[in-house]
């Protein structure tokens, strides 16, 4: 189902038949236009965030002990990899993640493509009204170097202090009134960018 209703055009109404006990409704929506992502939150204690390019998952029990903040700064995160095109982009790289992705090149276009989610991930804060300085504050907090001891300390990953600096150069640059709404071209473009 979510896979079909992913390939249609991103313009065009979804036409649904829904059978109800002896009736049949036909029910047209109009999308809006948007990113897609399907986001899943995992009903179980292990401490996941991840996209695959089509799915954000987040795991109850690394979501139950965020504050607001954190999981603010982790889905706009998530959904700048997606936006960003990463599994595609990495993919054709012939990048894997996991094991041999910490090492030699494989690293570097991980790094790279967690870099530009990050800078990204201030943008998409600011254009759903939120103030983007939330992510740098919270990989300056305890609570980020807590997250990042955890499930995020692995190579491809800059430090926490290091993903916080350029999250604030990217909101000096280009956000410097701290707010939305934010047309991040230079960020785009990186799409049609090989890694
Ligand atoms: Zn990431």
């Amino acid at each position: 189902m979510f896979e079909h209703v992913s390939q249609l055009p991103a313009d065009e109404p979804v036409e649904l038949l829904i059978a109800r006990e002896d009736a049949e409704l036909a029910v047209s929506l109009q999308p809006r236009a948007g990113c897609r992502a399907l986001v899943e939150v995992l009903a179980d204690d292990a401490r996941i965030a991840r996209s695959d390019g089509r799915v954000i998952q987040l795991s109850l029990g690394l979501a139950s002990g965020m504050s607001d903040d954190a999981l603010a700064a982790s889905f706009a995160h998530e959904l700048a990899h997606l936006i960003l095109e990463h599994r595609r982009r990495l993919s054709a790289a012939g990048v894997s993640k996991g094991l041999f992705g910490e090492f030699g090149a494989n690293r570097r276009r991980n790094r790279a493509a967690e870099t530009e989610a990050d800078r990204l991930s201030v943008h998409l804060l600011a254009n759903a009204g939120l103030d983007p300085a939330i992510a740098p504050r919270f990989w300056r907090s305890e609570e980020g170097r807590r997250v990042d001891a955890g499930i995020f300390r692995s190579a491809i990953y800059p430090s926490p202090t290091d993903r916080a600096e350029l999250m604030e150069k990217e909101i000096a640059e280009y956000l410097p009134q701290g707010r939305g709404p934010s047309w991040p071209a230079h960020l785009l473009a990186l799409r049609d960018s090989a890694f």
